[in-house]
């Protein structure tokens, strides 16, 4: 019961690499054919894909752009020629720090559009067809910065605060239909985006857990909120983070 596979496809949103590579992985090795978005990073992409199928699962690329809706459509297309989406997980992000006296307006729409607005529409365009299928995942990724603060991220904050509203809300709208709405909220992950944020060693002293978090690890939080077992959970915020919140 625990990852029963409906027809349907998982479509992770920026899988060319990091976390979201990791929950792809994850995803197809637990039975789901697996769409693989990215926006520009085709060789990253490609070799999600790559280690999918040298696994025996199935993925196929989806690029798009989900901070605006052409690229919605697009990566729709590419996951919707293999079946449904019936998974989203709502993973693409970037981050622009700076203090906000000196933030550009750019730098906050830029992390606004993708981080929020991108999982707002993907997840208004998988609605559809979850709910004809009367069953859905949707698993948004936050962050722990999105439920206490952090000097120089007023932009990411708020793009991650409000996704964990939008999966509040959401889940509620869905509850009735089958479909589930929820969040993982990583805690320092080594990964692209996070290059440059200091040693990883001696960050990895400040974790309660004594280590940073591992991408696998988020992906298993989000196979499971993706599963069967996870039915009766919804509009919650899972911290995977070594005990950063604790
Ligand atoms: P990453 O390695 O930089 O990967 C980000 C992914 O998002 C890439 O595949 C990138 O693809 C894609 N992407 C960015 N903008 C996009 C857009 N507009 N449309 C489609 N894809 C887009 O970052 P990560 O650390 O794995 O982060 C994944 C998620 O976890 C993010 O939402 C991040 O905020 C969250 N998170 C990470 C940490 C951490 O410690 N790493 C902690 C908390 C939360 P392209 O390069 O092709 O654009």
């Amino acid at each position: 019961m625990g990852c029963r596979v409906r027809d349907g496809v998982a479509l992770v949103t920026g899988a060319s690499r990091g976390i979201g590579r990791a929950a792809a992985v994850r995803l197809a090795a637990d039975g789901w054919p697996v769409a693989v978005n990215y926006r520009s990073d085709a060789e990253g992409a490609k070799e999600t894909v790559a280690l999918i199928e040298s696994s025996g699962g199935q993925a196929v690329l989806a690029c798009g752009d989900v901070s605006n809706a052409d690229g919605i459509e697009e990566t729709f297309a590419a996951a919707e020629a293999v079946a449904p989406v019936l998974v989203l997980v709502n993973n693409a992000g970037v981050r622009r720090d700076t203090l906000a006296a000196m933030m550009k307006r750019d730098e906050w729409d830029d992390v606004i559009r993708t981080n929020l607005d991108g999982a707002f529409f993907t997840s208004k365009r998988a609605l559809k067809r979850m709910i004809s299928a009367r069953w859905g995942r949707i698993v948004n990724v936050t962050s722990v910065i999105g439920l206490r603060g952090n000097a120089g991220q007023t932009n990411y904050g708020a793009a991650k605060a409000g996704l964990v509203g939008l999966t509040k809300s959401l889940a509620l709208e869905v509850a009735k239909r089958g479909i589930t709405v929820n969040a993982i909220a990583p805690g320092l992950v080594k990964t692209a985006l996070t290059e440059g944020l200091g040693n990883f060693d001696d960050l990895a002293k400040t974790m309660p857990i004594g280590r940073i978090v591992e991408a696998e690890e988020i992906a298993a939080a989000i196979a499971f909120f993706a599963s069967e077992d996870a039915a009766a959970i919804t509009g919650q915020v899972l911290c995977v983070d070594g005990g950063m919140t604790a």
